[in-house]
């Protein structure tokens, strides 16, 4: 995990304990896109995304109540709710309270960014939960993606050579070794999408182009059976 302090335009706001977020104003949004655009370069809003189907297949169950007063503490082994990076707000579209998308970011957690930090990868969270507002500031049409509901995160690897490799490595760990725990997984360049529990259709996608009307492509569902060469796993 990278906490580094960021430079730059916008505005930042920093946990007791060095963890960087942004507030939900037009000007943490910009923070935000600008720190990402840092690491992850074009296309970190992720506004081509398809978008999921309406339903709420997997209401949240099982976590402690959250309020702003755990916002620094940790929500698992490893990471805390503050690198959900916004603080949680309700998603009416998505039938969701804040609650509940706090409680789905510790499943995020628990389930997807644990295992990694066990299996020796130094993960960084370019973008984490978002609320609609900064969604749609992104470009989304709507707010029942992954990210504004707490399912899904885009994750590298800095500091260790081309990210766009590390990348291969990390898309190809998850997909073979955790296909029983991610919902959706992407491999988008510099980055690693992967979401828990999401709404979006159980896949593996790659990312084909930037730009254009269909800029991912179906690589054979969970068990990627038609990945390009440098991105099977088996
Ligand atoms: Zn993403």
């Amino acid at each position: 995990m990278c906490d580094a302090k960021a430079p730059g335009a916008g505005k930042r706001l920093t946990t007791e304990s060095g963890v960087i977020y942004y507030p939900n104003t037009p000007e943490g949004h910009a923070a935000a896109s600008a720190d990402a655009a840092k690491t992850m370069g074009p296309g970190a809003g992720e506004g081509q995304q398809p978008p999921p189907p309406k339903e709420n297949p997997n209401p949240p169950e099982g976590c402690e109540d959250y309020s702003d007063a755990l916002w620094d503490k940790p929500c698992s082994k490893y990471f805390k709710y503050a690198h959900m990076k916004y603080k949680p707000v309700a998603n009416p579209e998505a039938n969701l309270t804040a609650n509940q998308i706090a409680c789905n970011w510790q499943k995020t957690c628990k389930n997807i960014l644990d295992p990694l930090i066990d299996a020796g990868f130094k993960i960084t969270i370019s973008s984490g939960y978002r609320t609609p507002e900064f969604d749609r500031s992104l470009g989304a049409k709507n707010s029942i993606g992954d990210h504004p509901c707490g399912r899904a995160t885009d994750i590298q690897i800095l500091g260790q050579g081309d990210p766009a490799e590390k990348a291969k490595d990390l898309f190809k760990y998850i997909g073979k070794n955790m296909s029983g725990s991610f919902s959706q997984l992407i491999y988008e360049g510099r980055w690693v999408h992967v979401a828990h529990g999401g709404n979006s259709p159980a896949s593996v996608a790659v990312l084909v182009a930037r730009t254009g009307s269909a800029p991912y492509q179906q690589v054979g569902g969970k068990a990627g059976t038609s990945l390009p060469p440098d991105l099977k796993w088996a």
